[in-house]
This record gives C-alpha cells, structure tokens and sequence, in this order.
C-alpha cells in the first residue's frame, strides 16, 4: 500500500492475537497530520490493543506502524513515547506522587526534569489552578484528576495524543467540559489524536473522523456527518441510533 506523504501516523497489515483471540486483525489505517479520530466500539473490539500498538506497549505480531514515516520500533521506546502523549483508561496517577510530580513525570525519567513554570502553565492548560501543584491525587475530583492525566500526556509537547476512554469514568458536564477543552488543546498545539471511546455521541460531537472496531477491525471509516446521514453500514449505524433515539426522544418531550 503507497504511504501517503501527510500522514502522520500509518498502521499497515497490524495484527495481534492473545492465544486464540484475534485483537487486531489486519489493520490498515493512515491518519492525517493535525486530525481528530475517535475509535469506538463494543468492549473487547481491540481499541486498547490498537492505542498501545502505537506507543509500543503491546508488540504487534504482524504488520507495521509508521510514525513521521518511520518505524516505531526502529528507535528506543523512551524517546516515541515523549512524542506520543498518552491518556490512560483508568485514570491511573501514581498516589504518593504530588499534581506536580505526576504531571513532571514522564520528563524526570527522560533525564529533562520540567520547572515549576511549566508546570503552571500545563495546570493552565488543563483549566487547573496553580495551587492544585502541591495537592496529592486522592484531594481531587474524578475530573481534576483526569484534567491532571492530560496534563501529564502534554508534559513532553508530544505530536501525537493517544486517549483511552479518557473521560468515561466523569459526570456528564464535566465530561462536557473536559472534552471541548481537549478539542480545544487539540486545535491550539496543533496535535494529531486517536480518541478511543465507548459513546458514540461523544465521538459524533469530537471527533471529525470516526472509526468503528468490531472483532479487531475497522468496520467504518466515516465524518460525524456521513454517519448521521446513514453510512458505514449496519454496525456503525446501531451504534448512531442510541444517540439519535435519544435526542428524538428528548424533541419530542419538549414539544
Ligand atoms: P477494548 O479496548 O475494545 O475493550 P481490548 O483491546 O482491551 O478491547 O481487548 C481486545 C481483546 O483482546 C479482548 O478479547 C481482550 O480480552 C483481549 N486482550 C487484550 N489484552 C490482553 C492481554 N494482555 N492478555 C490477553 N488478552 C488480552
Ligand atoms: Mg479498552
């Protein structure tokens, strides 16, 4: 398959298998430099499996992933994951660890520790204030702490953004808030993101590209627009009619 130029990241024939299960089963996948794709679909369709493939958590048994038109795996894993900022599915900051030296984290072990400056101004970014620096996780919120998480996937100006269900642990509104603010951050720093998310909403709203997984494939490959006028086939649009029902649903309440 021809790699296009632009791409910043290329998956090519990506296949991993856990015992007989097939996680990633022959993934081809170009994504262009400064896009927003969502991944959705059903638990277990390989949309973890897919993410750490990228920032080399999982080895890949078959196939290829090109980042900037090289091989992930031609460098030491260190320097691509300082490139590839990552947003964990559980929220997963370290407990003993203070808002700072979690966000500082990821540079500390890189030997480039990060001054308190930036760390205001990640915190910034992330709509936290500065005083949250000195707090311990467990003095937070759900969503302070998810604020934190994506901080800390900034803290090494990555070009590419990996989100595992970054905000499906959160309350609506703030799961509202903390999703405009990524798109937002998104746009700004001029990043490429994967999003990975089970709401089909929240992708139709983010995401200007959505792919949906089914048994380690990607079954649709389609705009929020596409979508919601019918394409992508008969899995995809299961997965479009609960948000649609509902807003119809709630239309008619209003009537
Ligand atoms: P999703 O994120 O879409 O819920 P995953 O990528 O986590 O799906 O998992 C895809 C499939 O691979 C599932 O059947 C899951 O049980 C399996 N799987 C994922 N990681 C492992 C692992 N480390 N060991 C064994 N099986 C795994
Ligand atoms: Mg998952």
């Amino acid at each position: 398959m021809p790699i296009p130029s632009e791409s910043e990241l290329h998956l090519a024939n990506l296949t991993k298998s856990f015992g007989a299960v097939r996680a990633i089963d022959g993934i081809d996948l170009a994504v262009p430099r400064g896009s927003f794709v969502a991944l959705v679909g059903a638990s277990g369709s390989g949309k973890s499996t897919l993410l750490k493939t990228i920032n080399r958590l999982v080895a890949p048994d078959d196939g290829a992933i090109l980042f900037r038109g090289t091989d992930v795996r031609s460098g030491p894993a260190p320097a691509l994951r300082r490139r590839i900022g990552y947003v964990f599915q559980s929220i997963g900051l370290f407990p003993h660890m203070s808002v700072a030296e979690n966000i500082g984290i990821g540079p500390r072990l890189a030997g480039q520790p990060i001054g308190t400056g930036r760390i205001a101004e990640l915190l910034e970014l992330v709509e936290l204030e500065g005083g949250h620096a000195a707090r311990m996780p467990h003095e937070l919120s759900g969503g302070q702490r998810q604020r934190v998480g994506v901080a800390r996937a900034l803290a090494s100006d990555p070009q590419l953004l990996l989100m595992d269900e970054p905000f499906g642990a959160l309350d609506p509104v703030t799961r509202d808030a903390l999703g405009r603010r990524v798109r937002e951050l998104h746009g700004r720093l001029g990043l490429t993101t994967l999003m990975v998310t089970h709401d089909m909403t929240e992708a139709l709203l983010l995401a200007e590209r959505v792919l949906v997984m089914a048994r380690g494939r990607i079954v649709a490959d389609e705009s929020p627009r596409a979508l919601l006028a019918g394409a992508g086939g008969e899995e995809a649009q299961a997965l479009v009619a609960v948000p649609r029902d509902q807003a119809d649903a709630i239309a008619e309440l209003e009537k």
